[in-house]
């Protein structure tokens, strides 16, 4: 369970301060699958990187698993980071002269798995993302939609609780685009809880919750979705 308690984040740069999320309050449930829209600039990636703890806040409490984030040095972060995040981006960020299994390979060289048990998380991770045929492609030989799917596949090689996809769908048709919110649907069904930031009003509604961004505050609109009532 992650829980952000009047979270403020203020960017300082030479001469210009942003206050990016204000007083900021979401409580994410295991098994939830949330999205989050908001016009450009209102503060969502700053939640997610927060979120994902790629990124520190200014203040305010943040509990992730019942335990207090604020407390955490660099080292713990990242090793917090390694075990319960996954994160998908709009750009992909595949490595391009990796082939895909090297790609999913990436994260588990990181956290120190065995070469077996690495490549047993690698083909059943790009298996379960439909892509175990193209193991020695390389990114550019893919669509967007596929490299988006490698992507996915990566971030869930390590089995985390969570994971967050900024604009997952932001570089796609809108063909590629549903196959990709399938995909995470199926993810969450299977146990993972989710939080994506979207751009896509009809994507967004799918979620089992939406919340709305403004400013670097969670608009007073929170809406439940008909799904998560039924
Ligand atoms: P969104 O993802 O909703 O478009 P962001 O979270 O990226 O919004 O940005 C929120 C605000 O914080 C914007 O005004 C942006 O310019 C500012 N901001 C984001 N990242 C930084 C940074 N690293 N340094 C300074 N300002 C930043
Ligand atoms: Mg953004």
């Amino acid at each position: 369970m992650l829980v952000m308690k009047n979270i403020n984040k203020i960017f300082q740069t030479a001469d210009i301060q942003t206050h990016a999320l204000r007083d900021f309050n979401l409580t994410v449930n295991e098994g939830d699958f949330i999205s989050v829209t908001g016009p450009s600039g209102s503060g969502k990636t700053t939640f997610l990187n927060i979120a994902g703890l790629l990124e520190t806040f200014t203040d305010g409490e943040f509990t992730l698993d019942g335990q207090d984030v604020a407390s955490l040095n660099d080292n713990g972060r990242s090793r917090m980071r390694n075990e319960k995040i996954g994160f998908v981006f709009q750009s992909f960020n595949l490595i391009p002269d990796l082939n895909l299994f090297d790609n999913v390979d990436v994260p588990l060289r990181y956290r120190g798995f065995n070469a077996k048990e690495r490549k047993a998380r690698i083909e059943a991770n790009l298996e379960r993302v439909g892509l175990s045929s193209r193991m020695k492609h390389l990114p550019s030989q893919l669509s967007g939609g596929q490299q988006q799917r490698v992507a996915i596949a990566r971030a869930l090689a390590t089995d985390p609780r969570f994971l967050l996809a900024d604009e997952p769908t932001g570089n796609l048709d809108s063909e590629m685009a549903q196959g990709v919110m399938s995909l995470l649907e199926d993810i969450n069904k299977q146990g993972t809880t989710i939080i994506m930031v979207t751009h896509d009003a009809e994507l967004a509604q799918r979620a089992s919750r939406t919340i709305q961004v403004k400013d670097g505050r969670v608009s007073e609109l929170e809406i439940v979705s008909k799904k998560a009532i039924a």
